[in-house]
């Protein structure tokens, strides 16, 4: 019914020579109210919000419930954007006031996208993706406001678009690489291992980093191929160097039931001793298989495999959690070590940390380890290894191969 009034509102708009306002209106903090105050609560939140909204709004308006905490709202014959701005302005007013539900008063924001019929788009469908991508932008600048849908942002959602259209073929085209960066021992600072980070050489940018890509691969479901090709060339590199290395596993490779299967063929084609290869999990992406998680890290364990918690701290799993779960260590993300030096709390973070890792048994790395300073720390603390800067940025094969004769 929304798509089919943003259709009456184009064509009633085309005739009379008016615009036509889509507002992409998301809430900036419902999964923690879901989450804190529960699912009955979260609901009716839902409908208060609703309720509210209508008052701002017109009748001749509609709006709709797009999905999860996004509504969308669609006003037709529009003759002066100011009317449409002064408009999200009373959306985020009576957003602001807060909610008593229950006896609890809880607080909401939102952030808002506009798009504009014909300004920036000409079908219901382009509207609403690019209202959607004006409130990503509200998002990004602070929350709680609204943004317009722009030609920078039309400009960047292009780009964005051709990029995933090069993407597709990245991988046949031979275009991904594997940069290593050093693990060392804290204590003798010896060699002990290192990390095989993905990128991507792109023919015109250059060499791109995961962050600017790796969410598309999730996204068009191209990272099964391209985590299996990591994988492989990992085994193959450790068993050439006789080196442990680290693969990184993407949330979205955990759900192929063939994943265990495909680690022990893998392992058995390239004869590697499997001692040699951990895998590196984010907290989050376990959280997300639930159940699953301990029956595929006891998979990994089986084939002899190791597996490392990523960017250990930044989760929100308990250490109950963490203690379920048969994983051979943690990797203490980077943003603890950075302000070690300034902030005795991230101090005491880490020194828990490694603390808890050796209680239960685990391996501490440290990442992003950039000055002696850190590492004296670390050391002083008895963590076990040490990945960063101060040894080597992730760098080519080549550079790595002479970097692991200068250490032998
Ligand atoms: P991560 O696993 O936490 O990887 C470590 C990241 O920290 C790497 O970024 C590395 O370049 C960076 N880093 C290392 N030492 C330092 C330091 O001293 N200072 C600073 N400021 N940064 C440092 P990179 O290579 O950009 O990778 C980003 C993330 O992309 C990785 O985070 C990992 O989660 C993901 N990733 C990389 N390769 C793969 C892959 O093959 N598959 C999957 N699924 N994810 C990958
Ligand atoms: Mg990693
Ligand atoms: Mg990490």
């Amino acid at each position: 019914m929304l798509i089919d009034r943003i259709n009456q509102a184009i064509a009633y708009s085309h005739r009379h020579n008016k615009k036509v306002a889509v507002m992409f209106i998301d809430l900036d903090n419902f999964k923690t109210i879901n989450d804190t105050h529960g699912h009955e609560v979260g609901d009716e939140l839902l409908k208060r919000v609703a309720n509210r909204l209508t008052t701002v709004f017109r009748d001749t308006d509609t709006v709709a419930r797009f999905g999860g905490d996004e509504f969308i709202a669609v006003i037709p014959e529009v003759e002066d954007i100011a009317d449409i701005t002064r408009l999200a302005d009373r959306v985020l007013k009576v957003l602001g006031t807060p909610f008593d539900i229950e006896g609890e008063e809880l607080f909401v924001s939102a952030s808002i996208g506009i798009s504009l019929y014909p300004d920036n788009g000409q079908t219901a469908s382009e509207l609403i993706k690019f209202a959607d991508a004006a409130m990503y932008k509200a998002k990004e600048e602070g929350k709680n406001k609204f943004a317009l849908f722009t030609k920078e942002l039309h400009e960047k959602s292009l780009e964005i678009f051709i990029l995933k259209n090069r993407l597709h073929r990245a991988l046949e085209r031979k275009e991904f690489l594997i940069y290593y960066q050093p693990i060392h021992d804290t204590n003798t600072r010896e060699l002990i291992g290192c990390e095989a980070l993905l990128r991507w050489k792109h023919p015109t940018k250059g060499i791109l980093s995961p962050a600017l890509f790796m969410e598309h691969l999730e996204e068009m479901g191209l990272i099964k191929d391209v985590g299996e090709w990591v994988f492989k060339e990992a085994c193959m590199r450790a068993k050439e160097w006789n080196l442990g290395v680290h693969v990184n596993v993407s949330p979205k490779q955990l759900v192929f039931k063939d994943l265990i299967e495909f680690f022990r063929s893998t392992v058995k084609e390239c004869e590697v001793n499997p001692e040699l290869i951990s895998v590196e999990i984010t907290e989050n992406s376990l959280i997300k298989v639930k159940e699953e998680a301990v029956q595929i890290l006891q998979g990994i364990r089986e084939l002899g495999i190791k597996s490392f918690i990523d960017d250990f701290g930044t989760g929100y799993s308990s250490l109950l959690y963490i203690k379920s779960l048969p994983i051979d260590g943690v990797k203490i993300d980077r943003f603890f070590i950075k302000s070690m030096e300034s902030s005795k709390v991230d101090r005491t973070i880490v020194k828990f940390t490694v603390e808890l890792a050796h209680s239960l048994n685990l391996k501490a790395i440290a990442e992003g380890v950039e000055d002696e300073f850190q590492l004296m720390y670390l050391k002083e603390l008895g963590c076990d290894a040490a990945q960063g800067y101060l040894f080597s940025k992730p760098i080519p094969e080549d550079e790595f191969k002479e970097y692991l004769s200068k250490f032998r």
